[in-house]
């Protein structure tokens, strides 16, 4: 069973990597690092630098794209902007063209997107369905998700993963904010009253198994966890499994003068339930913040 993964690198990709070649796989990682730098990192695969090496293969029963510059790595400039949107959009694009070219084509495409899907929903309960909020983040993940779509044409399964805020031992959001609440100068941002859709590492890699192994599986799912809670909520829970206090609250206008547009990812989310995962028996391992924030604190 062969896997073609992009974003295998990743903070979500080296788990799923470990996991995927734990149960069999066989898997290609298409990436810009060195053979060797992938292999430490994802375990024992085989490495591409250049999607167009791919071109007329014989085919990958499945691909996996999660691949894309870091959303919250710097300042949103125009140029910025840009290089987000090909990271994922052209990326996405080049892929689907190589996939068609291959003498038969895989039976699934598990493919990257975020809640920014939807833009800032205030205090809306946001499912698959709930229409979007237009804005950037929202352009980005929709024009993410035609290109994957693309290929039901081609008669590829496509399911596509909105994740939230992923929580995990060891990198992703959280290692950024760890060092000033473990030096008790966190505090929530602007007034705390906006929803963090967090999901933990372990339950995402899980759920891109899932979509990449249920046959009936397709479409669009929010991969997060069943409890959302607001800034204030996950601040007071972050403090309390670290033991320190969090009374340093982030104004919103400072956050605002400080990241530019960027501030909405820490000022606006989204109320979002797993809607359509736990009705199609999706089982989550970790439901509540407190243990998952344990786990991911642990180094
Ligand atoms: P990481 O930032 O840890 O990894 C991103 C991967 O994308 C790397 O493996 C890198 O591969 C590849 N990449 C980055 N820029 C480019 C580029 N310009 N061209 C080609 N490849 C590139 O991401 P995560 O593992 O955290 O997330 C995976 C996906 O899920 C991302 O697309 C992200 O937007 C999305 N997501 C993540 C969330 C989170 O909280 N972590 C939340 C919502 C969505 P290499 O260096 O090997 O080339």
């Amino acid at each position: 069973n062969q896997i073609l993964i992009t974003g295998g690198t990743g903070f979500i990709g080296q788990l799923l990597c470990q996991q995927l070649i734990s149960k069999g796989y066989a898997l290609t990682v298409f990436s810009r690092q060195s053979t060797a730098n992938v292999q430490a990192l994802c375990g024992r695969v085989e490495v591409v630098g250049d999607l167009e090496q791919l071109r007329r293969h014989p085919g990958f029963d499945a691909v996996i794209n999660l691949a894309g510059e870091g959303v919250a790595d710097k300042r949103w400039s125009d140029s910025r902007k840009q290089e987000l949107r090909d990271s994922r959009i052209r990326l996405t694009n080049l892929l689907a063209n190589v996939i068609r070219s291959w003498e038969s084509h895989p039976r699934v495409l598990v493919s990257g997107s975020a809640v920014g899907f939807y833009g800032d929903q205030g205090r809306e309960r946001v499912t698959e369905q709930t229409p979007p909020h237009d804005e950037f983040t929202h352009r980005m993940c929709r024009d993410w998700e035609q290109e994957a779509l693309n290929l039901e044409a081609d008669g590829v399964r496509v399911c596509l993963s909105r994740t939230g805020v992923v929580a995990g031992p060891g990198g992703g959001f959280l290692q950024r904010m760890l060092l000033p609440f473990r030096l008790g100068l966190g505090g929530r941002l602007g007034n705390g009253e906006q929803f963090m859709p967090w999901v933990h590492r372990d339950d995402v890699v899980a759920a891109l198994i899932w979509m990449l192994e249920t046959e009936k599986a397709n479409g669009p799912y929010n991969v997060v966890s069943p409890n959302p809670v607001t800034n204030r909520q996950f601040t007071r829970c972050l403090a309390g499994v670290l033991g320190r206090p969090a009374i340093f609250p982030a104004p919103g206008p400072v956050l605002k003068l400080a990241l530019g547009e960027m501030s909405r990812l820490l000022l606006t989310g989204q109320m979002a339930i797993p809607e359509k995962l736990e009705a199609e028996g999706f089982q989550f391992k970790y439901r509540d913040l407190s243990p998952a924030l344990a786990d991911s604190v642990r180094y």
